[in-house]
């Protein structure tokens, strides 16, 4: 490949902090929450124009879809999205599970409010593109934007970019499942037009299962338990227009779940488009799913429209700001979470928070009916080789099967919130964050309503 060199230049420090949070999704948003309420100087920087991560800007709506009576959680900052959100009228009870759907616009005022009140210095509109490195230690970051390039000093950094993008770029080992089994990414929907009670009339007298999940394209395991449960699931439709001719052959993977329908006929959080082979870490793959993901999209619509009761005369209301990537780049971390201790309760000395047994992605779903569940260690969010730094959210260690759980947004908040705490007792106490009292980080999250063991 050419390359260029680039001159050297001089960029400008904007802004020191003493915890610096890159990425605002439920991992990041989090983790800047909590160190703001421990009372250091939090900063949250973000690439777009709202906090919230996938769910403001992909439109993922199902913060909690896996709750049932039996469930055991972690509460704190996750459950707080979800009240907060709730006593905003930005969220409307969950379809299949005891919970609360988010809204995805209204979520982006529920991430101001809550951001403004915990005093967190907010940086929307900034890419990290670069770390800044004194030997082992990362000092801060280099950010691009409007006004160029622009450096931010922190005494802690926390990754939660979703992408590991700051540990990679700082020499942090890094692995990716290979591209051809990575989860498929999604162009997500809302759709207007909606006739609610035709809809729900419709779903009510044809009512899909999670067993239904398994026929057409998809096999998935299930513990047998969940076989019978309520999914809003649409696949009958996609499998009728493939048929008919009305979706090209090929498209034999439109199908998947809706989530919200509202008495002013829009059907938001509609999770139809599974496209394989995209690398979220490559702007060309990128590129070339945004586009195929919209065209797929409007086929699904045209699915929808002649083949779903109250769907007649559905529109597009809008796509998500962004392609929604659910598999990428995890950190090599001191602890790398493992299948067994997902599906058989992990226990952990450095347990920062609990998360249900709740399994979803590669072909598996587990649902937390029963009261099981499982502890995150704090040392899966610890990158090797790169002093300063925490990784939260979805890039924590672990192997495939444990990502299919941790991944889920109230785990990365739990991971969030976990780290948060952990980088500001760092700063406050003046230990290297592989040196720190675990049991002093426990005591503050049990104090924040955090539920650690
Ligand atoms: C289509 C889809 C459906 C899903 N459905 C569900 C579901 O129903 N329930 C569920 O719990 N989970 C679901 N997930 C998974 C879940 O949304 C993610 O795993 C979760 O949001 C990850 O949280 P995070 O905080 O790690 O990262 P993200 O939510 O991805 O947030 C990362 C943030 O970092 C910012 N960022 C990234 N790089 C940079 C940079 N270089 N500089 C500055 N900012 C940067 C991004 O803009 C973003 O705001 C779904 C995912 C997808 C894609």
């Amino acid at each position: 490949m050419r390359t260029i060199t680039e001159p050297a230049r001089q960029v400008p420090v904007v802004h020191e902090t003493d915890v610096l949070v890159v990425g605002s999704g439920p991992g990041g948003l989090a983790a800047a929450l909590a160190a703001a309420r421990c009372g250091v100087a939090v900063t949250l920087l973000e690439r777009f124009g709202c906090f919230g991560g996938n769910i403001t800007t992909v439109g993922v709506e199902g913060f909690a879809w896996y709750r049932h009576e039996q469930t055991v959680e972690a509460g704190g900052i996750g459950r707080e999205f979800e009240d907060r959100a709730k006593a905003m009228g930005a969220a409307v009870p969950e379809s299949q599970s005891l919970s609360y759907e988010l809204d995805s616009e209204g979520f982006k005022l529920v991430a101001d409010r809550l951001v403004q009140e915990a005093g967190i210095h907010p940086m929307l509109h900034r890419q990290f593109v670069a770390p800044i490195v004194d030997g082992d230690t990362i000092t801060g970051v280099i950010v691009e934007s409007k006004a160029g390039r622009e450096a931010i000093l922190a005494k802690r950094v926390i990754d939660a970019t979703g992408d590991a993008d700051v540990a990679h770029r700082a020499g942090a080992p890094t692995h990716k499942t290979p591209v051809e089994h990575m989860q498929a990414a999604s162009v997500m929907f809302h759709l207007a037009g909606v006739d609610k009670a035709a809809f729900l009339q419709g779903v009510k007298d044809d009512p899909q299962t999670y067993g239904d999940w398994s026929t057409g394209e998809w096999t998935v395991e299930t513990d047998g338990k969940e076989d019978a449960m309520f999914s809003p699931f649409l696949a009958k439709p996609f499998a009728r227009a493939l048929k008919e001719g009305v979706i090209p052959a090929h498209l034999n993977t439109i199908g998947g779940t809706w989530g919200a329908v509202h008495d002013t006929g829009e059907m938001t959080y509609m999770n139809l488009v599974h496209l394989a082979g995209c690398d979220g870490t490559d702007p060309d793959s990128l590129t070339r799913f945004e586009i195929e993901g919209r065209a797929q999209a409007m086929h699904a619509i045209e699915a929808l429209r002649r083949y779903t009761p109250g769907c007649e005369g559905v529109r597009l209301r809008n796509f998500g700001m962004t392609i929604g990537i659910r598999d990428t780049r995890k950190i090599d971390a001191v602890y790398n979470m493992t299948e067994a201790d997902v599906r058989h309760e992990g226990r952990f000395d450095d347990s920062i928070g609990i998360y249900p047994e709740f399994i979803d992605g590669y072909g598996i779903l587990i649902l937390p009916t029963t009261g099981r569940y499982m502890q995150i260690p704090y040392r899966a969010m610890l990158p090797k080789g790169v002093k300063g730094l925490l990784v939260a959210g979805r890039a924590i260690g672990g192997d495939r099967v444990s990502h299919a759980a941790v991944r889920n947004m109230a785990c990365c908040a739990v991971a969030g919130q976990g780290a948060g705490v952990a980088a500001a007792l760092s700063v406050k106490e003046g230990r290297a964050l592989d040196d720190l009292d675990l049991c002093a980080v426990q005591g503050v999250l049990r104090g924040q309503g955090v539920r650690v063991d």
